[in-house]
């Protein structure tokens, strides 16, 4: 064994967040050439590791890194629009606004708030894109760039909308795109950017944006291309009661009827948001393997309702989490959203629903599940990838909490380190890839100009 490379985490507190919920109260986590080599009880092989980088673990714990299921990257610069407005109106006051969007503000805004989720213990985030301005640019292109840039993993998914308000949809005529341009251009990205690998950086998604803004034909037909291409499929579903009315009122189906209809339930599919449930649609979402990313902070600040997590955990569900797009989520925090799926569900059902360690595994494994990536990120084992989130629990806000993982759920943790593939990309609660005063300058220029339009 050599040691180049190495970093040795001894005496911390590890949550492995595996199927067998493995803790070590004073363990220790190896990572090296990109995966973890080691993981467990005790210090760590003290001869293995010559030369390793060594980091005292005291006062941390260490989960996997935070994997968020849904996002919109370019919303980081159209924060604090339309605050008291439902997800209809709050959409309709926005689609204008983003309108304006160019590669340069995405880039701006995507640099800002990737860096903002590798700060808040994220190391693999999706990204669901679905404006394209006619003649805009290569939008996917400068996200991925921007995530190449902050050190994120990243899944890039294609989206689309091209059902304008002229034949009963909600965006407006001006920001849809035709219903082969869409394809190809989905072809396309698959092609140029999907790495299937296990060790994969960027990866690629089909993802209509929702039942009101695009075809039924088009969710159908990307479905059957993302499985020609061997590619995970992603949409909106179920988010508020005004889509449900949208659904009966059209197809005479609920959102889930709908997409069962059309493809749209199946173990290379997850959902965002799920809000809107009955009994029957989440046996038929766990039984078909659908994922769910669920949001709860956006779910708030739009009304929308939430989740139904512990109905859908207990039917054997796959679930994650996701920040959601920052104009419904302006914190964007990724760790908050463990403390908010575990208030949101004690508040609906004025009863202690999930735990701390169950909105833990939503975040980690559950997450990995709903991205296809379960075999190799999500949980703390030997082999999988060197994703790892330490996390300061010792300091003013965690002292004198017992349990590292409520201080982690229920409290108020600071991250000390962020590894992507072995790679420190936060450090000593540092961004080392970029200098996030110089990220917030160009993503105040951004918002500034995508304002004045
Ligand atoms: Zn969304």
């Amino acid at each position: 064994m050599t040691g180049s490379g190495a970093v040795v985490i001894d005496g911390c507190y590890v949550a492995c967040a595996d199927e067998a919920g493995r803790e070590f109260p004073t363990g220790h986590v190896v990572a090296q050439d990109g995966v973890i080599a080691a993981v467990g009880a005790g210090p760590a092989d003290a001869g293995r590791w010559p030369g390793a980088t060594r980091i005292d673990g005291s006062g941390l714990l260490v989960t996997p890194g935070l994997v968020n299921t849904h996002h919109h990257l370019y919303q980081w610069i159209t924060r604090g629009y339309a605050t008291d407005a439902t997800l209809f109106g709050w959409l309709t006051a926005l689609y204008p606004v983003w309108a304006r969007l160019t590669p340069g503000l995405l880039s701006d805004a995507a640099a800002a708030n990737l860096a903002w989720m590798a700060l808040t213990g994220c190391t693999t985030t999706m990204d669901h894109h679905y404006v394209f301005p006619r003649d805009g640019g290569d939008l996917l292109e400068a996200e991925i760039e921007a995530a190449r840039r902050i050190g994120l993993r990243f899944h890039a998914t294609r989206g689309s909308m091209n059902l304008g308000q002229r034949h009963g949809g909600l965006p407006p005529d001006s920001l849809v795109e035709t219903h082969d341009g869409i394809l190809a251009a989905c072809q396309d990205a698959v092609g140029r950017w999907h790495d299937p690998a296990p060790d994969a950086m960027t990866r690629i998604a089909l993802a209509p944006c929702s039942p009101f803004s695009v075809t039924g034909e088009l969710m159908r037909d990307c479905a059957a291309l993302a499985r020609e291409l061997g590619v995970r499929l992603h949409t909106h579903l179920a988010e508020t009661s005004d889509e449900e009315s949208y659904c009966q009122e059209r197809h005479g189906m609920t959102p889930v009827e709908y997409a069962e209809s059309l493809g749209w339930l199946g173990p290379d599919v997850w959902l965002a948001h799920c809000v809107h449930l009955s009994s029957p649609a989440v046996r038929r979402i766990a039984s078909t393997g659908t994922g769910v990313a669920h949001c709860p902070t956006s779910n708030g600040r739009l009304g929308s309702g939430t989740a139904p997590v512990r109905a859908l955990l207990d039917a054997g569900a796959v679930v994650g989490l996701g920040v959601d797009g920052n104009a419904s989520n302006e914190s964007g925090r990724m760790v908050d959203e463990l403390h908010q799926a575990l208030l949101a569900a004690r508040a609906a059902a004025q009863a202690p629903s999930v735990s701390a360690r169950e909105c833990l595994a939503m975040a980690t494994l559950g997450g990995a599940r709903c991205l296809g990536r379960a075999a190799e990120l999500g949980s703390l084992e030997t082999g999988k990838l060197a994703d790892l989130a330490v996390w300061r629990v010792d300091h003013l806000a965690g002292a004198g909490i017992a349990d590292p993982v409520v201080t982690l759920v229920f409290g108020a943790p600071e991250l000390e380190h962020l590894f992507v593939g072995g790679r420190a990309v936060v450090r000593d609660g540092e961004l080392t890839t970029a200098d996030p005063a110089a990220l917030a300058v160009a993503a105040a220029l951004a918002s500034a100009v995508i304002a004045a339009g």
